[in-house]
């Protein structure tokens, strides 16, 4: 690729709900602006923008790409995201690079839950947009019917700027509002002025001089139109709305020149600000090719060709194939061999990426996403991407001996490349437990596991670290006596049980007088109660909660040993346990749940369904924010669950709070399914 001023870039975002077309459209631009020679389709898995396995295989988008093409001597860096809600991290790093996007809604489906959504997130970078009304030649599309929601969702800000020729089948082109040389078929010509009518108007009401000559009756000129346009785009006050067929290939060489024209340049979203890592202070940096550099890391890879890949947005300065940089997150040196610009899976070596741009490069030692990429002597950090939380979590086992000995590097190489994935190990479960945003995100996760690190896992339910107790203080006896040939056993302890508050734990004291169990073999009592402790006496589950004193016993002069105090001891625990009323604990957790208002009702009955306490509620603004808290059992799902009923507008937190009492009810069915477990029989 030729180079190019930081005037001449746009990086731009594509975001829907899932199916609206993204990745067809992106195809189609690329081959319209002959980046590629060959059409790919979403529906033979040929595209440029999916070709993991794991995309092409279920036909969606799991990863970002990064698509770049020239058009009209502006090199358009187009990003497809994913659409699916799983893999929401992908876009939140696609709209970090992103200075504007391209929303794409489909004319048959219209405004749907997950345009929504990338909505929001647009809000939330203030991110200039284009709407894309896509799929005009389907069965049943409607623009003007889809124009109407629009406008009822996002605002009167959203104007179309052209008008579709014919709809479905009969769908011919587009027309240009703006344009006067346009020559329109009569038959729109009155829908055509009436649109064209009120484009003119909300565009005269964004400029102060316009508006004034726009009232006075002076007819405005195409470039005046065209000029305030852009600039209103570019604040966020106009978004302009384009029609067209993807898959037709209709409208793609307009929405093109929409992009050079509306959207911003890196230079027209002006500076960005950093910490100057040496001073403390904020700068202000200019996307400038001769301010100092910074770069932010949006994505991190494995590449099977040339190994760790990192993407990287330069905001200022210039970054050089074989170079040194300083990376001031990791406070480290980090070598830059040779820099590459991306095209799907294709990679194009280039001397250099400068303000403005995207590329990557491979092998870096030290860097991982959201970190920062400067000079040493200038240590510049840019706000990291803010990812979210991951929400459900399972556990992960290897299928053989060979996986396990590579679960744990590979794990960690996943995370490296996927910020919403989190891992770690469950010391009371001995479990390895896997977070993250969705069950499909466990499912192509494990799938990229086996392609990229050739390690096969099955992914589970996690375990629930249960607990049991006693609920009423008693005294329990052992005496452990064998007399084999030779050395007999001899070991013999009362044992005090008596339940603590909740919280407290378990503890062991020796209380015995006049010497009935010797000091020296105290430390054996203490090791076997402890060991009880850890086997549980109900259904096998850590005793917690309860003090434990030795009081009195006997012992043998001959026959008495460390390990016969020690059996003595885990016994008379145990047959203490089973008459101390015990019960199950189990962990409750804090939940903080926010939705629209209007799913209320729903979700506080799914609530009251998982045995959950709501302990306020706090509405307000179309939103209403619940705290709840509910055993962690029930909650394992959650994230599938609440989506479902939201249609995936609610979003929540959880965290552990504290053990509380297994109802009866529940208990034998926790009971048989541990002893099913044959590690527990
Ligand atoms: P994405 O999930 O937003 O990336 O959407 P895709 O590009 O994967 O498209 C989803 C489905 O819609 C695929 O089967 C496409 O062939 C189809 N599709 C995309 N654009 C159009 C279009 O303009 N017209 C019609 N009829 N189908 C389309």
């Amino acid at each position: 690729m030729e180079k190019y001023r930081t005037e001449q870039i746009r990086n731009v975002v594509l975001l829907s709900h899932t199916n609206a077309g993204k990745t067809s459209l992106c195809e189609n631009m690329l081959f319209q602006a002959k980046a590629i020679s060959r059409l790919g389709r979403v529906d033979d898995g040929t595209t440029t923008s999916d070709y993991e396995p794991e995309e092409t295989k279920r036909k969606i988008s799991i990863n970002l790409s990064l698509l770049p093409f020239e058009w009209n001597k502006t090199k358009v860096n187009l990003i497809d995201s994913p659409g699916y809600p799983d893999f929401v991290g992908e876009v939140k790093a696609a709209l970090r690079a992103a200075d504007g996007a391209i929303v794409v809604v489909s004319a048959a489906s219209g405004v749907e839950v997950g345009t929504e959504l990338v909505w929001k997130y647009a809000d939330d970078r203030v991110l200039p947009r284009i709407l894309f009304v896509n799929k005009i030649d389907r069965e049943n599309a409607d623009f003007f019917k889809t124009v109407e929601q629009l406008s009822t969702k996002f605002g009167r800000k959203c104007v179309p700027i052209q008008l579709p020729i014919g709809a479905e089948s009969k769908f011919e082109g587009v027309v240009d509002l703006i344009s006067k040389t346009a020559k329109p078929p009569s038959s729109l010509a009155d829908k055509i002025a009436a649109f064209r009518e009120k484009l003119v108007e909300s565009v005269a009401e964004t400029d102060d001089s316009l508006i004034t000559k726009y009232l006075e009756g002076t007819e405005l000129t195409e470039d005046e139109v065209r000029r305030a346009l852009r600039a209103a785009t570019i604040n966020g006050k106009l978004v302009p709305v384009l029609a067209g067929s993807a898959l037709q290939s209709k409208g793609i060489a307009e929405l093109m020149e929409s992009i050079l024209n509306y959207l911003p340049s890196p230079k027209d979203k002006g500076k960005v600000t950093a910490k100057n890592a040496q001073t403390q202070q904020d700068e202000e940096i200019e996307p400038d090719e001769s301010a100092p550099l910074a770069a932010l890391v949006f994505k991190t890879t494995a590449d099977p060709y040339v190994g760790k890949l990192t993407y990287l947005r330069v905001y200022s300065g210039v970054i050089k194939s074989d170079s040194s940089v300083w990376n001031a997150t990791k406070k480290r040196a980090e070598r830059i061999g040779q820099l590459y610009m991306i095209r799907g899976k294709s990679q194009e070596a280039v001397p250099q990426i400068t303000a403005g741009d995207i590329g990557a490069v491979a092998k870096l030692a030290e860097t991982g996403t959201s970190d920062t990429l400067c000079s040493k002597d200038h240590p510049l950090s840019l706000a990291p991407i803010e990812f979210p939380l991951p929400s459900l979590s399972v556990a992960v086992h290897p299928t053989t001996k060979a996986d396990l000995d590579k679960l744990g590097s590979s794990l960690t190489r996943l995370t490296e490349e996927d910020l919403t994935l989190a891992v770690r190990k469950d010391l009371d479960t001995a479990e390895t437990v896997l977070s993250g945003m969705g069950e499909s995100h466990f499912e192509v996760s494990a799938e990229k596991m086996k392609r990229k690190f050739g390690v096969e896992v099955r992914i589970e339910p996690p375990k629930i670290p249960y607990r049991e107790t006693i609920t009423m203080p008693v005294e329990a006896e052992y005496k452990h006596k064998k007399q084999t040939g030779g050395h007999g056993q001899y070991g013999h302890v009362w044992l005090r049980l008596e339940p603590l508050p909740r919280g407290s734990g378990a503890e062991f004291t020796a209380k015995v007088v006049g010497g009935s169990v010797p000091k020296n073999y105290i430390p054996a009592v203490e090791k076997g109660v402890n060991e009880g402790l850890k086997e549980g006496g109900l259904a096998g589950y850590p005793i917690t909660d309860m003090k434990v004193t030795l009081f009195d016993g006997s012992y043998h002069a001959v026959d008495s040993s460390e390990i016969s105090f020690k059996i003595a001891a885990s016994y008379a625990l145990k047959k203490g346990m089973s008459q101390g009323q015990p019960v199950l604990l189990e962990p409750i957790m804090n939940i903080h749940i926010t939705i629209p208002d209007n799913f209320t009702g729903d979700v506080m009955s799914d609530l009251n369904s998982k045995r959950a306490r709501v302990m306020g509620m706090s509405p307000g603004g179309g939103i209403n924010h619940i705290d709840a808290q509910a055993p962690l059992a029930e909650m394992l799902r959650y994230a599938t669950d609440l989506r479902a009923i939201t249609q995936g507008r609610g979003t929540y937190t959880m965290e552990y709070s504290h053990y509380e009492q297994v109802p009866p009810h529940v208990v034998q069915k926790i009971i048989a399914e541990s002893k099913k477990e044959p590690e527990k029989a």
